[in-house]
């Protein structure tokens, strides 16, 4: 980037995009900054997500990467909720959604990744969450309180995260993974069972080898569980529901998971005052 007064444009406005334009600044290059971000919020960090935020703490001042007035002091035209549909490279310009171009001489593209969907029956249905996004976070927040039963697919970091911020909060949390370790992708076996004993002591239930198959459950969104519940139902079959209360009381969404290898495990059984108690259906 020999000549620097060209104009820059950065695809992607996440703490890359972000950091990349002030760097720039900070650097030195003078001609204009494009920042584009699919998102609605100027820059901000996605680790407090699945921590502090979930749990309430702290201001959203504090997730901004860096304050909001930065980008128009040091002229970067940040533009957010504006989704780049394509690229065209000959002409040196990008599509948005809205029809518009932007004419670019450097284009950096920084979009991150996506949540892995689950693509598995269901997954449409109301009181099913993914954590990607300060629009997510704050939509999970709404849900986790005392007595709530959260069932939490994944065993990852932010699966274990999302697992303590809500036991925190008071909720009864089951994590379930289909490996036969937590973190079974990131750690050692002694931090994973260091981590997974440290969730258990506080009262985490966890659930190995069990692969979640579908969510059963009325279909639309909008409508928030009042409460969730979960139990285990047979242990034999390795399936396992969770159970989502509404206001109406008149819906309900169950996660079924099936064990790999037909394992078989015995988990307990929880759930509020009125939550279907048993051992089936
Ligand atoms: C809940 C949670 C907790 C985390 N905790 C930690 C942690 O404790 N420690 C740690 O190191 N990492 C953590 N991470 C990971 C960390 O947040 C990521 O590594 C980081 O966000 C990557 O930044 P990025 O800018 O590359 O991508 P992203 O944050 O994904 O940003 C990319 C941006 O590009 C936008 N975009 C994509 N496509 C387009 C398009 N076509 N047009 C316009 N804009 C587009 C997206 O909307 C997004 O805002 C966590 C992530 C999450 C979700």
């Amino acid at each position: 980037m020999g000549d620097n007064s060209a104009q820059v444009v950065i695809v992607g406005a996440g703490h890359a995009g972000g950091s990349v334009a002030a760097f720039l600044r900070q650097y030195g290059w003078q001609g204009p900054v494009t920042l584009l971000g699919a998102e609605p919020t100027p820059p901000y960090q996605r680790p407090p997500l699945s921590k502090a935020w979930l749990k309430g703490e702290g201001e959203f001042a504090d997730l901004l990467l860096r304050p909001a007035g930065f980008y128009q002091a040091n002229r970067i035209d940040l533009r957010l909720s504006c989704r780049v549909t394509a690229i065209d490279r000959s002409a040196r310009t990008v599509n948005l959604a809205s029809g518009e171009h932007v004419a670019y001489e450097h284009l950096i593209l920084a979009t991150g990744c996506h949540a892995r969907a689950l693509r598995i029956p269901g997954r449409e249905l109301a009181g099913t969450f993914e954590l990607r996004t300060l629009a997510d976070a704050d939509r999970l927040r709404t849900v986790l309180r005392p007595g709530a039963l959260i069932a939490i697919i994944g065993a990852g970091y932010i699966g274990l995260e999302v697992a303590a911020s809500a036991r925190a909060l008071g909720a009864e949390v089951v994590v379930i993974e289909r490996e036969s370790r937590v973190l079974p992708r990131v750690a050692s076996v002694p931090l994973g069972e260091f981590f997974q004993r440290r969730h258990t002591e506080a009262g985490v239930r966890i659930i190995l080898n069990a692969a979640v198959e579908a969510f059963e459950g009325p279909v639309g969104h909008g409508n928030e569980p009042e409460n969730v519940s979960w139990f285990f139902v047979d242990p034999d079959d390795y399936r396992l529901e969770i159970e989502a209360r509404y206001p109406t009381q008149q819906q309900a969404a169950a996660v079924v998971a099936r064990g790999k290898e037909g394992r078989n495990a015995h988990m307990g059984l929880y759930g509020g005052d009125d939550v279907k108690k048993g051992n089936g259906r």
